[in-house]
């Protein structure tokens, strides 16, 4: 099959290239469609997300590099939307500001709802311990359901097209804290496909984790890729690429697991809609 991916960081927040760049690779990979999804802007002291100065820039390179490869492939205007509440703003504002073609929720830094402490899970594995330590106590248990809690939230009060690596809490645990098979992780992550059930989002099959060897699984697990099967819930494949030379990464062998579940098709954006594409 042909490949499209609609998550991709570039120089406008945390990527390593210009658009440009990943335009071209896709185009001699044969790639049919490329969404761009910066992290959207946070009013949070970071070094992931595009600055709100550069956000009509962004918008404008995209329009340019879209009509320049227009006859070669299909490119997208999107957002990675970072949930925190409380912080984060209304995923809407931006996604009419800037006439957005699909939006993307993700969780990032999850929220200590008593005493308003962020957790960073996708950083450093130093990070993760720590915060676990500092703002849960190292209660796992609190840490994760805070985590969760705080992504179904996100669908519901969201409502982004896509939902982004649902359960990147586990990236830093490596065995270390829980299992995936066990009955509380799996009964607080099963709530984010509730919510995705209500919100209409797509859920992404995100293999950043397996090629960067960060985490020996898909975000989400196979678990959990088993209860979406079950539940009807649209997936799609995405890299999360922060270099081009990782736009398609590790999309066969995505694409086999996924059969072997049961999964017969993934969510395609022509551009007018969503469709399903055959895999
Ligand atoms: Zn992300
Ligand atoms: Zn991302």
């Amino acid at each position: 099959m042909k490949y499209f991916n609609y998550h991709t960081h570039t120089l406008y927040c945390d990527g390593r290239a210009a658009p440009e760049a990943y335009i071209k690779e896709a185009i001699r990979k044969g790639m049919t469609a490329l969404g761009f999804s910066s992290h959207s802007p946070l009013p949070l002291d970071n070094n992931f997300s595009i600055k709100e100065n550069k956000i009509d820039e962004y918008k404008a390179e995209i329009s340019r590099l879209q009509e320049i490869y227009k006859d070669k492939i299909k490119i997208f205007l999107a957002l990675e939307f970072d949930y925190i509440p409380g912080i984060s703003d209304n995923l809407s504002i931006l996604k009419n500001r800037l006439d957005l073609d699909y939006t993307i929720g993700s969780v990032h830094l999850a929220k200590n709802k008593e005493t308003g402490e962020l957790w960073f899970i996708d950083g450093a594995e130093i990070n993760y311990t720590q915060g676990l330590s500092h703002i849960f106590q190292n209660d796992i248990r609190l840490a994760v359901q805070s985590y969760f809690e705080q992504v179904a939230e996100m669908l519901i009060s969201q409502k982004p097209t896509i939902a982004g690596h649902i359960d990147k809490v586990k990236m830093n645990n490596k065995g270390k804290y829980f299992s995936e098979e066990e009955a509380w992780y799996k009964n607080l992550s099963k709530k984010v496909l509730e919510a995705a059930v209500k919100s209409g989002s797509i859920i992404e099959v995100n293999t950043r984790g397996i090629y960067k060897k960060r985490c020996d699984s898909l975000y989400p697990g196979i678990a959990l890729l088993k209860e979406i099967y079950k539940m009807n819930i649209p997936v799609t494949i995405s890299s999360d690429a922060h270099d081009p030379s990782e736009l398609i990464s590790y999309f066969p062998e995505t694409i086999s697991i996924l059969k072997d579940i049961g999964f017969k098709k993934i969510k395609y954006f022509s551009g007018t809609e969503w469709e399903d594409r055959e895999i």
